[in-house]
């Protein structure tokens, strides 16, 4: 594993961060073991978010005895100041602790959410004050549309920016990620398995590790994640292998769908995750969860050739800002089901 500078804040940080999104998921004895495991094992950026059920919660009944030990994140998606000022207080009660290390403005992706937020009343004056007062260190944003971040951060208001990097997602590379470093940002790249679909799963880890990132979180579960997690980072990412990483990843992400959600489907097909699973899906199959989304969703791809409403025009792709073509991928994603 490997420890960097985080931007501004200086701290030493491992590149392999504890995404703790699922431990919901998983028994109170497990999330606690497998969190343990992992600081004991070097890793020291734990991420989380108000959002994640009662994942802070589990945080602070299992690990706020050892608080020094780690670089603490936690998000608010609120958007007004009350709110936001509630639910980080909310964060860190669950968390038992006096103060988080970053706060990051959560799924930020529309120009009119990050107006309101950053306008007087909104969100963003609640991390001001909570900084203010010692409650919060660094302030931060996530979403899902790289090109706006990269707008969104170029003023110096956050100390660091949240974004999906993995070999089916390399947009960040575009622009963000070079204009976070210009201005000496912390840069967290998430989902290096797109939630669990991607494989082959250590070449998925390596090659957000082979970029310009201070982090990857990985959304981990266990002891045995954890382990498989740390063992590909064990070694640095010679010059060869980030070649051949990068073209896998321009191959891989042809499909160009960033995951905003701005689509929506009226049978309700999970499109994103139809678009950005397609090309691994063609070449390397896809994890036992990808398998499992596709089996849930059967009858819904199946039917939207059919869907009458789409046939002159598909409602999805009048919404895309992308302007992709979703209609014809999920076409394609029925006939695996043949
Ligand atoms: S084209 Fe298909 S995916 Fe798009 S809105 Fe219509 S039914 Fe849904
Ligand atoms: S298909 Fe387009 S609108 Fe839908 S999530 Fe992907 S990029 Fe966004």
């Amino acid at each position: 594993m490997r420890y960097s500078r985080l931007g501004k804040s200086e701290y030493q940080v491992s590149s392999l961060g504890f995404g703790a999104m699922n431990l919901p998921g998983v028994s109170f004895e497990q999330a606690k073991e497998a969190l343990n495991f992992a600081l004991d094992h070097g890793i020291n950026y734990i991420d989380t978010a108000a959002g994640y059920r009662n994942s802070e919660e589990i945080i602070g009944d299992s690990i706020s005895h050892r608080r020094k030990e780690y670089f603490l994140a936690t998000k608010t998606n609120k958007r007004d100041y009350a709110s936001a000022k509630e639910e980080i207080e909310r964060s860190l009660t669950r968390m038992k602790t006096d103060h988080v290390d970053l706060l990051q403005i959560h799924y930020v992706n529309y120009v009119n959410e990050y107006k309101q937020l950053m306008d007087d009343g909104g969100a963003y004056q609640a991390a001001l004050e909570a900084q203010r007062e010692g409650k919060v260190r660094f302030i931060g944003i996530t979403g899902h549309r790289p090109e706006l971040l990269a707008k969104w951060i170029s003023k110096g208001q956050f100390d660091q920016v949240l974004f999906h990097l993995n070999l089916a997602q390399p947009f960040a590379l575009n622009e963000l990620i070079p204009q976070a470093t210009e201005l000496d940002m912390m840069k967290i790249a998430m989902k290096p398995l797109s939630g669990g679909f991607i494989q082959p799963v250590e070449r998925a880890i390596r090659y957000p590790f082979s970029q310009d990132v201070h982090v990857t979180i990985s959304g981990m579960v266990s002891v045995k994640e954890v382990q498989e997690n740390l063992a590909a980072q064990e070694q640095d990412v010679g010059a060869d292998e980030r070649r051949e990483l990068e073209e896998l990843a321009l191959e891989l992400g042809g499909h160009d769908c960033r995951r905003c959600n701005y689509c929506s489907c009226p049978i309700e097909i999970p499109i994103p995750d139809v678009m950005i699973s397609s090309k691994v899906r063609d070449k390397f199959g896809l994890l036992p969860k990808g398998n499992g989304f596709f089996d849930k969703h059967r009858d819904k791809i199946i039917s939207c050739a059919d869907h009458e409403p789409c046939k002159e025009k598909p409602l999805c792709e009048q919404k895309c800002p992308y302007h992709l073509p979703m209609q014809s991928v999920i076409k394609k994603a029925a006939g695996y089901y043949a």
